[in-house]
């Protein structure tokens, strides 16, 4: 699984933006954004704590990094098969073209490369539909004519919008296996998917096998039958170049899991046997002391319409020391939080763990992960996996911090468009990315695991309003703790102003900003969002006599600005106190009654005002990354270091990989 909460949130302004990058490059001055077109903005990343790995983990990383490339193509040439040719014909053009790339035709013929680089392949990566340049074809035809180019059939076939109109298809009308652009399937139809693999599978087996997972399911002469993607069948050159890789990496792991876990998951690339795939993730999911971590295999089936083909991915990461410091920090101390939090003392825990949340960089993306990632991960995916050994949930901080700090670099953007005076702006600057980051941390690490049900209350009394009501639990419990002196005392908090743009941003988004994703005329609905402005609104209400939050308008704009924090505390603290009876207690009624007075309707006149001045920003929708380089430093034969080079050219890198990452 994967959370992709960001993707479709990314903040910047197309106006402003110039890819010059700093000549001495630090954290502080590190330009973010590196390319923007079409409804895309392409960032990087910077890799915190690669420093402090030791050669021998560098190498592990490097290696792994390496098979998480190599994969490229099998994720291209299964999302369509046209999408490989379509890719070489535009390689060969950016780089053999002689002629104008002033012209706007030119421009217009790049601008589609590098949706189609980015997408990987021709159908958008998000929205699913077919990406049509916006040069005209005879233009296009003469640009193929200059670099020798004369596959008519592929000219006919980027410009046919009726040709594999969407990579997959959610029409309730036809076969949507017939439907689909992906290449998971072969003159088969939903029925003949349906009856192949439930002759296969054994209902009785408590450890079920994905079949169907790792192969294409085809029709010809002989029958239905499987085309196995593995090292002697179909993506072969690709999946021997991946196991190269594991096998050079597996030499080096950190410890015997990690070992066993490539030495398993080479198997199953060699075979193709399921059962492989499960033992390796089996393994995986052991591995929680290593300091380098991977993902590499087929693992997602979001995309095929019947869900059961996964789409190759690969990604690294490391862990990250800083955020793992804090989130030890407040679980060691999870029991001072349990006796000071403001519920009433028979709804507390006497004894309460924290919980450590995995918190990583990454290091490398590649396949479906590359560029448009993830900022967080959940694995694996198979159930009777998660049920009998657990599951692994990693947060991508380098990731995250990049969207925030891409969009800082945007001279509009939702903060300036929604902060009331220059002063909050600053303020959020400064602490703002942090306190979100200490505020999921106290809501993961201590908010859920706070509190207990009386004896014979059921843990699921509150029904359908139990998730958003969780959540605001979990959030009250962060926003009331972000601001107490024991965290500047624990060194997490800098000093005691520094929870105040949490505060600031927590009611803007929650009360106004939040509602530029719902369609206007729609209720709120989603659990994460219901939670914000029921806490929110509840303390707007409450606090409305004194002022706490204020609504002003400045020519024609509405804007939420938060006049006394300290109030604010005290009702966070006392909507947490409620909000526990409510669920220590199992008051459906009440927890019913509050969700639907604070958390559902959103005021029409708002709602339009948001998104009018969210569409005015005329912000890029969709974000993902380029990676950095990792370079071996070679003397007198033998490698002594793997650096971090950060990359700048967005094109550059995805006609290098063309090059050095081509297996198919
Ligand atoms: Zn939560």
């Amino acid at each position: 699984m994967r959370i992709i909460v960001k993707a479709i949130f990314a903040i910047a302004s197309a106006a402003a933006f110039s890819a010059c990058v700093p000549k001495k490059e630090t954290a502080e001055n590190f330009k973010y954004t590196v390319d923007q077109f079409a409804d895309i903005k392409v960032m990087r990343y910077r890799v915190p704590g690669w420093e402090s790995l030791s050669l021998k983990q560098k190498e592990y990383a490097y290696h792994l990094a390496e098979a998480a490339k190599y994969g490229r193509d099998i994720t291209w040439d299964q999302y369509c098969r046209w999408n490989l040719p379509v890719r070489h014909l535009l390689e060969n053009i950016i780089e053999n073209y002689k002629g104008d790339r002033k012209s706007e035709d030119y421009k217009n013929f790049e601008i589609y490369a590098k949706r189609v680089f980015f997408s990987n392949g021709v159908h958008h990566h998000y929205a699913e539909d077919k990406i049509l340049p916006a040069c005209p074809k005879e233009y296009f035809s003469s640009l193929m004519e200059a670099v020798g180019a004369s596959e008519e059939a592929l000219l006919d076939f980027i410009y046919d919008p009726s040709a594999y109109p969407q990579r997959r298809s959610t029409s309730t009308q036809g076969d949507i296996v017939a439907l689909s652009a992906v290449n998971f399937y072969d003159n088969v139809d939903r029925k003949m998917v349906d009856d192949f693999y439930a002759a296969m599978t054994d209902p009785s087996d408590p450890e079920p096998v994905s079949y169907g997972l790792n192969s294409k399911l085809v029709r010809d002469s002989s029958g239905v039958h499987e085309l196995v993607w593995k090292a002697d069948g179909l993506y072969g050159s690709a999946i021997s170049k991946i196991c190269e890789e594991l096998a050079k990496a597996q030499e080096v792991a950190e410890n015997e899991i990690q070992k066993r876990a490539i030495g398993y998951l080479i198997d199953f690339y060699r075979t193709g046997d399921l059962r492989l795939w499960d033992r390796f993730n089996v393994e995986w999911v052991k591995d929680t002391v290593g300091q380098v971590d991977f993902i590499n295999g087929f693992i997602e089936d979001y995309d095929d319409p019947l869900g059961r083909k996964a789409t190759w991915e690969g990604y690294v990461d490391i862990k990250d020391s800083a955020a793992s410091a804090r989130t030890e920090i407040l679980s060691s101390n999870a029991q001072w939080f349990e006796d000071n939090s403001p519920v009433d003392p028979r709804f507390k825990k006497a004894h309460v763990k924290g919980v450590s949340a995995r918190v990583v960089n990454a290091v490398a993306l590649g396949g479906s992960c590359y560029p448009s990632t993830p900022i967080g991960i959940n694995l694996p995916n198979a159930d009777w996996i998660r049920k009998e050994h657990g599951s692994k949930s990693v947060t991508i901080a380098n990731i995250t911090h990049a969207y925030d700090k891409a969009a800082e670099e945007a001279p509009k953007s939702m903060l300036t468009e929604f902060a009331w005076d220059q002063n909050e702006i600053d303020a959020y600057k400064k602490y703002g990315d942090y306190d979100d980051e200490v505020h999921t941390d106290l809501h993961e690490c201590l908010g859920h695991g706070s509190g207990q049900l009386l004896p014979g209350v059921s843990s699921t009394a509150l029904g359908e309003y139990q998730s958003a009501l969780e959540e605001a639990r979990a959030d009250l419990f962060g926003l009331y703790f972000i601001a107490d002196p024991k965290m500047v005392e624990l060194g997490i908090m800098k000093d005691p102003e520094a929870y105040k743009p949490e505060y600031a941003s927590y009611i803007r988004n929650g009360l106004f900003t939040q509602f530029v994703r719902v369609e206007l005329g729609r209720q709120n609905t989603e659990a994460h969002m219901q939670n914000r402005k029921l806490i929110a609104e509840w303390c707007y209400e409450h606090g409305a006599a004194s002022k706490v939050i204020e609504k002003k308008i400045r020519e024609g704009k509405t804007y939420f600005v938060v006049n006394d924090y300290e109030a604010l505390r005290g009702l966070f603290g006392q909507l947490l106190a409620e909000i526990q009876r409510i669920k220590s207690e199992g008051d459906y009624a009440s927890g019913k009654a509050l969700i639907e007075k604070y958390a559902v309707d959103i005021d029409p006149a708002l709602h339009k005002e948001v998104r009018e001045r969210y569409e005015a920003l005329n912000l890029k929708p969709y974000g993902g990354f380029i990676n950095p380089d990792i370079v071996p430093v070679v003397k007198d034969g033998k490698t002594v270091d793997y650096e971090i080079v950060y990359r700048d050219d967005y094109l550059g890198q995805m006609l290098e990989y063309g090059k050095k990452y081509k297996t198919l």
